[in-house]
C-alpha cells in the first residue's frame, strides 16, 4: 500500500502513482524506488520492466514517472526515459531541461542516451548497467562521442541486483 502525496506530471493521463515516503525530497533512493515501482508496473502489463523518473533538481519535485510502453503504444521509441522527457518538455514547452535529473532502473539505450543529451539533463542516475543494450557505458558510449554536445553527470550501478532480477524474471516468464 502506498502512502504519501500524489505525484504530479504523469507521462500518461489517468496513470496514477504515489510516492511512498517524502522524508527529504533529495534522497536519491526515493526517486529510484519510485522508478522501480514503475518498472514493476510495467512487468505486470507485459512491458519490458524498466521505469524512469524525472526530477526537478532545484525543488526535488517529481515531474514525471513512467515505464516502457512499447507494446501498449505500438511505438518502438516509447521507452521510459523518452516518455518522461517528452512529458516534461512538452508540458513545460521547453526543449531543454538543464535543471532536471533522470532516475532510471537500467542503463539507457543509445536512443535514450541521445535524447538525454539533447534535453540537456543535469544528471543521469541508473540502477543497473546493461552490457547487451546500454549506450552509456557500453556499445556506442554516446556521451563519449565527439558528436555529443552535452554530457550529464553520471551515476551508474546504484542497484544492480534489483534491476537485473526484475528483468531476468520477466524474460524467463516469456519463454
Ligand atoms: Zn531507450
Amino acid at each position: 500500500m502506498f502512502e504519501g502525496r500524489e505525484v504530479d506530471g504523469y507521462a500518461t493521463p489517468g496513470f496514477k502513482c504515489r510516492m511512498t515516503t517524502q522524508p527529504h525530497p533529495h534522497l536519491e533512493h526515493d526517486f529510484m524506488g519510485l522508478a522501480f515501482r514503475q518498472a514493476e508496473a510495467a512487468a505486470a502489463r507485459d512491458e519490458v520492466p524498466i521505469g524512469a523518473v524525472l526530477v526537478d533538481s532545484t525543488t526535488g519535485q517529481v515531474l514525471a514517472a513512467d515505464h516502457n510502453r512499447v507494446e501498449e503504444l505500438h511505438d518502438p521509441t516509447a521507452h521510459a526515459e523518452m516518455l518522461v522527457i517528452r512529458a516534461v518538455s512538452t508540458g513545460r514547452k521547453e526543449k531543454r531541461l538543464p535543471l532536471c535529473d533522470l532516475y532510471v532502473t537500467l542503463e539507457p539505450c543509445p536512443m535514450c542516451a541521445t535524447a538525454i543529451s539533447f534535453a540537456r539533463l543535469r544528471r543521469l542516475i541508473f540502477a543497473a548497467r546493461d552490457p547487451k543494450g546500454g549506450g552509456v557505458e557500453h556499445g556506442p558510449k554516446i556521451f563519449q562521442q565527439p558528436t555529443c554536445h552535452h554530457r550529464p553527470e553520471l551515476f551508474g550501478g546504484l542497484d544492480e541486483t534489483r534491476s537485473a532480477t526484475l528483468l531476468k524474471t520477466f524474460f524467463q516468464s516469456k519463454r
